[in-house]
């Protein structure tokens, strides 16, 4: 092959990668639009199964369907909100709730001992569903190496909920 085309092959080769890699920052920052199915708005409409664990008029509580250990619930508000990002000051009080009824959840599964326990939110672009959901977890010790991973509090992907209340304080 002559050196010409070999450069030639190089570009696009380096072109095409570009392009997927634009691809991607699109599909993260666009791909999501409300008008989009949404997975946990189909629970809170009922049309689709999961394993209820709590319900009010502003929140549904559920169990994880891949539990990272023993007891890992997911509560989330009725009303669909994409992720952390969209929060303003003026839903600190919807999370501070969330985090309470979280807690007396677990604590009807003998789940109290502090240290054991990781309440927090993955953040976008790591947030698989787009409809936020405060994770409730326990034991932490109970995790496995990837669960510890995915749930590594405070990690560039998951901020416990202590950490979002406070930079919802910070911010406003
Ligand atoms: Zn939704
Ligand atoms: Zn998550």
């Amino acid at each position: 092959m002559s050196s010409l085309k070999k450069v030639a092959l190089w570009i696009l080769f380096f072109l095409a990668i570009v392009v997927a890699i634009i691809a991607c920052i699109f599909q993260v920052r666009y791909g999501n639009k409300d008008s989009m199915p949404c997975v946990f708005c189909d629970i809170v409409n009922k049309t689709r199964d999961a394993d209820m664990l709590y319900m009010d008029e502003d929140f549904i509580a559920f169990k994880d369907i891949k539990p990272a250990t023993s007891n890992h619930f997911l509560i989330i508000p009725k009303r669909h909100i994409a992720n952390t990002n969209s929060l303003t000051i003026a839903d600190k009080d919807m999370i501070v709730k969330m985090k309470l009824i979280m807690l007396e959840l677990l604590k009807k599964h003998n789940q109290t001992i502090e240290n054991e326990i990781s309440l927090g939110f993955h953040v976008p672009p790591f947030n698989s569903i787009k409809h936020l959901h405060l994770h409730g977890i326990s034991p932490k010790s109970e995790m496995k190496l990837i669960g510890r991973w995915i749930f590594k509090e405070d990690s560039y992907w998951y901020k416990s909920v202590d950490t979002i209340i406070a930079s919802l304080i910070e911010n406003s």
